[in-house]
């Protein structure tokens, strides 16, 4: 899993394609994650006691992960992710273009 939860990435396909945004939440179990304004819809709201009116509201739905990809800041593109593994096992992404330092995983 190469994305995490405040990453700046890319969205790759769809209606939102090219546009960048952060990331709000990853669900690692579906490989989906909610980006910032990335991906609305409108749910629509039953009438109810609380909500007389019924009505909408907008909400990001889930993207999957592959398509997204993790924006290199030194690149200033979504970019593929390697992984390098330090001495002491600590795990860190790495931009496959340029050898960045992404952070760690
Ligand atoms: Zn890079």
């Amino acid at each position: 899993m190469h994305i995490r939860r405040d990453d700046t990435v890319e969205v790759i396909t769809g209606e939102d394609r090219g546009v960048r945004a952060r990331v709000l939440r990853v669900n690692r179990g579906k490989g989906q994650a909610i980006v910032e304004g990335v991906n609305r819809v409108y749910k629509h709201l039953r009438r109810s006691r609380r909500n007389p009116q019924g009505g909408r509201l907008e909400i990001e739905a889930p993207v999957n992960l592959s398509n997204l990809k993790l924006v290199c800041s030194k690149c200033d593109k979504g970019v593929r992710v390697g992984v390098r593994t330090d001495d002491d096992g600590t795990k860190y992404r790495v931009c496959r273009s340029c050898g960045a330092d992404l952070g760690k995983m």
